[in-house]
């Protein structure tokens, strides 16, 4: 079947909340990597350190046998600092939507692209590393925080992808 020329945008999967992903999940579609955007994916935008139920998330996908790179756009400092109680693999400025933050956990855990999942709660930055890069896209609905006109404006052009997946989703359910 001819791909879809919008498909690039549209995740592979959405969950309301990187809770609901378990390590099994991942597993199953042969992921051995999951690589995680930070700021409003992880936490609110702005905290410096992950939340006690993060690292029980991350501690819980790495016992069952997922390994962790975590890949911000955001500045060195600040992805230094939330990875001091992580210890996982980070790229910091990663510009995504470049897939080199893909490419780099991949050499440094020794896994090709479909092997890995990027999670990030933005279409056209977490989702198009993810597609760029050949690797499984999981997208998460933002946690709350304030938005800033520019952000409102992101988020009014991710809705068309946002229902194009319901509906191939729930096609895809009732076939
Ligand atoms: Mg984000």
């Amino acid at each position: 079947m001819k791909k879809k020329k919008n498909s690039l945008f549209i995740p592979d999967v959405m969950f309301d909340s990187v809770h609901d992903i378990s390590p099994s999940y991942l597993a199953e579609r042969g992921i051995r990597v999951a690589v995680l955007d930070i700021d409003n994916t992880l936490v609110t935008y702005g905290m410096p350190e992950p939340t006690k139920e993060i690292l029980a998330w991350i501690e819980a996908l790495r016992a069952g046998g997922i390994s962790v790179a975590v890949a911000s756009n955001n500045s060195r400092e600040r992805v230094e600092r939330f990875n001091r109680t992580l210890s996982a693999f980070v790229t910091y400025r990663s510009r995504k939507p470049s897939p080199k933050s893909v490419y780099a956990a991949c050499r440094h855990f020794g896994v090709t692209p479909a092997q890995t999942a990027v999670i990030g709660d933005q279409i056209f930055t977490d989702v198009l590393c993810a597609r760029r890069a050949g690797a499984f896209a999981i997208l998460v609905t933002p946690l709350p925080y304030k938005e800033n006109f520019f952000f409102k404006c992101k988020r009014l052009m991710e809705k068309p992808f946002i229902r194009a997946y319901r509906r191939k989703n729930d096609s895809d359910n009732g076939s």
